[in-house]
């Protein structure tokens, strides 16, 4: 069945299909980088990703005239109006960032990505410096192409999280800083949730936890024909389409959470991905709303849902069958070993107290620098300093410290408040379930069938109908309030 019986709109959806194709096609590029191509490709790779995109902007910047038609249409139903604010969304950056601009937007940071893993590797700054000087140079000409109100950085904010600004993020982190500074100062003197625990250190065979993996797979009822795990250095999910879509997890050999709550983690992204209406395929409306909700869904299930109580005794018999080790350690162990709150370097590895803010020092590099109150010479100093300021501890190396993540090398500017707005989001959507559902009950049952039907009727099914603020006011009736999930860790932390 057609979404529209519009002419024009008919005509915008035609012109969709080429585009997701390409769409498509890069989504297929970008999972292979990850997982499969061999290191020295990232040259070809990097052309590939730029031809492709120079076709998607051709593509797309034929649509305006049709979109300029369909501006003075009334009386559309809510798909109709989605589909014509995400083509226009499209048109707008095609039609503001020139070819050349948008050649080099794609093919630096597939260089860069290279230069940076060196330099981790080294941990030598020095040697990324040169790129992300270009990178910054690329993104600060993008913002100025885009255009903006008020600060640069919203232009950037705006490609991952559509209408969030400056003062979205800093409302939001203005209050959960203070909070979770509180409540972390008390659980680390209270010593409940243990900084060490012993399963840290026990060595697991990969065939094991890959069955564990397998059951949890089962039990999030993940789909089967519609999806593959394979194995990535850092767990991500990509998207290829309805019914396609690739997540990863990693096997270190040791500290089994890792690998169990990175799969829980991505499954999360992914039935976001694989519950949205069959009848979106081909169209805008096939994709997640914003960054920060595609994270809310992820971390609902790692968090929310994964690390409760009800979720650690349903998968402690799993556990104990496959991991020998376990013999000695009590449910009790297993919940804390899950939940142990240490403040540390690296990002990845934090804790649900300490997370955040790992992201608001990121976020507050990242808005200076594209503002120009800070130069990438600076980096590794601010870091260490605002890291000691915000977490209390400090990298002895640029590979703990700025050199750790790939995401500026990747030339994602603006990409990670979103993971902020994300737990924000999951938080006031644990608030607003348990309206619906006994939420603790349905987990100890093992029914998280209900909850995955919850998340697709108010989530996951109108894909990218409403913008993320229309869809947090009417699914979760208001926008970006951190206190939800401040009253969650306070009641599991501190109670
Ligand atoms: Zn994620």
């Amino acid at each position: 069945m057609s979404l529209s019986q519009n002419p024009l709109i008919q005509e915008v959806l035609e012109k969709y299909k080429p585009i997701w194709a390409l769409d498509h096609a890069s989504g297929l590029l970008e999972w292979d980088l990850e997982t499969y191509m061999p290191v020295d490709a990232s040259k070809p790779r990097g052309f590939a990703f730029a031809q492709l995109a120079l076709m998607k902007q051709q593509h797309i910047v034929e649509t305006a005239g049709l979109l300029s038609k369909a501006e003075k249409l009334t009386g559309l139903s809510d798909q109709e109006r989605g589909i014509l604010r995400v083509a226009k969304r499209d048109a707008d950056y095609y039609t503001k960032i020139p070819p050349k601009l948008l050649e080099e937007l794609e093919r630096t940071p597939k260089e860069a990505t290279v230069a940076w893993r060196d330099a981790r590797k080294k941990s030598d700054f020095s040697m990324f410096k040169p790129w992300l000087e270009k990178i910054v140079d690329l993104k600060k000409q993008e913002a100025e192409k885009l255009g903006y109100v008020g600060h640069p950085y919203n232009a950037l904010l705006d490609r991952y999280e559509e209408g969030a600004t400056v003062a979205d993020v800093d409302k939001v982190f203005s209050l959960l800083v203070p909070e979770l500074k509180r409540i972390l100062k008390r659980v680390i003197s209270e010593g409940k949730f243990p900084p060490k625990h012993p399963l840290e250190q026990m060595q697991y065979q990969e065939e094991a936890m890959r069955r564990v993996n397998q059951e949890l797979l089962t039990i999030l009822g993940m789909p089967e024909k519609t999806f593959r795990m394979d194995i990535s250095t850092h767990p991500f999910t990509t998207g290829i389409a309805i019914e396609d879509v690739r997540i990863t997890t990693r096997y270190e050999g040791t500290d089994f959470k890792a690998t169990m709550f990175s799969t829980i983690h991505e499954s999360g992204h992914a039935l976001y991905e694989l519950q949205m209406d069959p009848a979106f395929e081909y169209t805008p409306l096939s994709r997640v709303t914003s960054l920060g909700w595609h994270e809310s869904q992820s971390r609902f299930w790692e968090n929310f849902v994964g690390r409760s109580r009800e979720f650690t005794k349903l998968i402690y018999p799993t556990l104990k069958k496959n991991l020998p080790f376990l013999s000695g350690y009590s449910e009790e162990d297993v919940y804390r070993y899950f939940n142990m709150v240490r403040p540390s370097l690296i990002r990845v590895d934090a804790d649900e107290l300490t997370y955040n803010f790992h992201i608001v020092l990121r976020y507050e590099l990242e808005k200076k620098l594209i503002g120009g109150e800070l130069s990438v010479s600076e980096i590794p100093s601010v870091w260490n300093e605002k890291m000691e300021e915000y977490v209390g501890v400090r990298p002895r190396n640029d590979a703990e410290g700025a050199l750790q993540d790939v995401h500026w090398g990747d030339g994602y500017f603006g990409y990670f408040a979103t993971y902020s707005l994300g737990n924000t989001i999951a938080g006031m959507i644990f608030d607003r379930i348990r309206k619906d559902l006994d939420l603790e009950h349905v987990v100890a049952r093992a029914e998280l069938g209900t909850i995955k039907q919850w998340l697709k009727e108010h989530v996951h099914k109108l894909g990218a109908t409403y913008s993320p603020k229309e869809l947090q006011r009417k699914q979760l009736g208001e926008a970006y309030n951190p206190q939800p999930l401040v009253k969650y860790l306070e009641q599991k932390y501190l109670t």
